[in-house]
């Protein structure tokens, strides 16, 4: 499948598209803003331009678009906030970029069966401030929540921040509407905890990047907001001995908490530093925030009391207890800024998005420091390491030339995979597969799955319309 596969945007195609969503609402010749459509946040050379782009306003005008692009074999990209990390959102064959940016009601917090329902154009952290007035909380927390849409994070399934102790995106997704490939309003699921009734379609579009529907309403399960939450930053002098504590807080412990995030010392300092923040900087090479949350204060103050205790004995060299919603927003944004600090750092890099067994944690950390010398390049590491996703960010060495970065990538990425996958791991938890890591599916997955998933998509996208050149090519 390439780009001559697919008709041309022809302007008789943009004004039947401005008859559908108005005038207004389609960028056809104007190359700015069209640019501002082409790539999503994720750094290198990804980025492809639309042919044009629209902006609907309700299910029905997208079910016309569908049908129309359908006609016309013109393929259309689902786009968010554009805050992808795999270029799910990238039109890698052109044709129409359909945003969801104006679809951006909270339609309803049904308090009495604790759920939303919102449209996907809806901001995560707008959600959770609606939600936190009536005492009820949407449990995901991408780092990206200030700006990343609720329908970029079903598409992609986000975890985040709570994934250790309250699971990712997709758990709490029960109902979605959307637009079928071939233009077909449907509702699937609804708001019921218990559905068996036929296959789980709503899981099946959960996590599917845009490939196999458009949604436009989505029903949240929600659950009570906890009342008592505190963070600990915990600082180490090597990353071997953090890594090793975030899963022993689980274990010996015997506790989950909320949040366990781990930062190597290249990417805490950084972002510690540019925050003006004062640490013993000369001394740390890794640090771990937790956080513990519930109900009852002292159960939530005991959790915190434990955690820190384990860090001691196990070697912390400095720990940091935060009981207020400043103080822990105030660690938060170490680790929240990192992502951003890092993209800007240099293009000529790779944020992986590997996850493993969590006992294999600091496995994977040691073969990343040896593929890390056998390439020559640093690979600073973070992440939400209590359900071991780790993003691991090799760099171009500065010493080498950019054609050389480019000639090693893609060893060096089969290398990362290759050695995840014998940890029982696998190449994405969060952030996609996108059309950046599709070449590698074969790494971890079988031949039989992969057709698996490519019969779903031929059955359902018979034109292949919906973001093709996504998590895999179809010949
Ligand atoms: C600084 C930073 C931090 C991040 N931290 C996290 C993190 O902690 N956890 C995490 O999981 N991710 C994280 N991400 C990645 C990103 O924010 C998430 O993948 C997010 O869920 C994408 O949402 P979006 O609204 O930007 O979607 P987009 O990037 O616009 O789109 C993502 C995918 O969804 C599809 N899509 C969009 N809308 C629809 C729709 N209505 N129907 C069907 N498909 C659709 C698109 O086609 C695309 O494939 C981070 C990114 C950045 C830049």
């Amino acid at each position: 499948m390439n780009a001559s596969n697919y008709g041309p945007v022809t302007p008789g195609i943009v004004e039947e598209l401005k008859k559908i969503c108005g005038e207004a609402f389609v960028y056809f010749d104007d190359q700015k803003k069209l640019e501002k459509y082409s790539r999503d946040k994720m750094p290198g050379r990804y980025g492809h331009m639309p042919e044009v782009v629209v902006l609907p306003g309700t299910a029905p005008e997208i079910a016309q678009i569908v049908k129309l692009a359908n006609r016309e074999i013109i393929p259309i990209t689902p786009r968010a906030a554009g805050s992808g990390l795999s270029g799910g959102a990238v039109p890698v064959y052109g044709g129409i970029l359909l945003s969801v940016e104006r679809m951006n009601d909270i339609i309803e917090v049904d308090d009495k069966n604790l759920m939303a329902v919102v449209e996907p154009g809806v901001v995560t952290n707008k959600l959770d401030k609606v939600l936190q007035k009536y005492g009820l909380f949407f449990a995901g927390y991408p780092m990206s929540e200030e700006f990343c849409f609720v329908g970029g994070n079903v598409a992609e399934n986000a975890g985040g921040g709570r994934a250790v102790k309250y699971g990712v995106t997709g758990q709490y997704i029960l109902g979605l509407e959307g637009v079928t490939p071939d233009g077909e309003i449907v509702q699937l699921g609804g708001k019921r905890i218990k559905d068996v009734t036929g296959y789980n379609m709503v899981q099946l579009m959960v996590g599917s990047e845009g490939t196999l529907g458009i949604f436009t309403r989505i029903i949240i399960k929600l659950l009570p907001r906890p009342t008592v939450r505190q963070a600990i930053l915990v600082l180490f002098e090597d990353p071997e001995t953090a890594i090793a504590v975030g899963p022993e807080v689980m274990t010996s412990g015997r506790l989950v908490p909320t949040s366990i995030e781990y930062m190597d010392g290249f990417t805490f300092n950084m972002t510690a530093r540019a925050l003006k923040e004062s640490f013993p900087y000369e001394r740390i090479g890794a640090a771990l925030l937790f956080e513990v949350d519930g109900t009852h204060l002292p159960a939530v103050a005991e959790d915190a009391a434990t955690i820190r205790r384990i860090c001691r004995e196990r070697g912390a060299i400095a720990e940091y207890l935060a009981t207020t919603d400043a103080e822990i927003e105030r660690f938060w944004r170490i680790r929240k800024r990192i992502a951003w600090d890092i993209i800007q750092y240099t293009p000529h890099q790779s944020i992986e998005d590997i996850v493993v067994p969590m006992a294999s944690i600091p496995r994977a950390l040691s073969n990343l420091n040896k593929i890390g010398e056998k390439y020559d390049v640093a690979i600073p590491v973070l992440g939400h390491v209590g359900d071991g996703n780790l993003h691991a960010i090799p760099l171009k060495n500065p010493d080498s030339s950019v054609e050389h970065w480019q000639e090693i990538l893609p060893a060096l990425l089969t290398d990362i995979y290759t050695m995840t996958a014998e940890l029982g791991g696998t190449i994405s938890g969060e952030h996609g597969i996108g059309h950046k890591r599709k070449d590698f599916m074969s790494l971890v997955m079988s031949q039989a799955h992969l057709d698996m998933m490519r019969k779903i998509k031929r059955a359902l996208d018979p034109n292949n319309i919906l973001n093709p050149g996504k998590v895999f090519n179809l010949d």
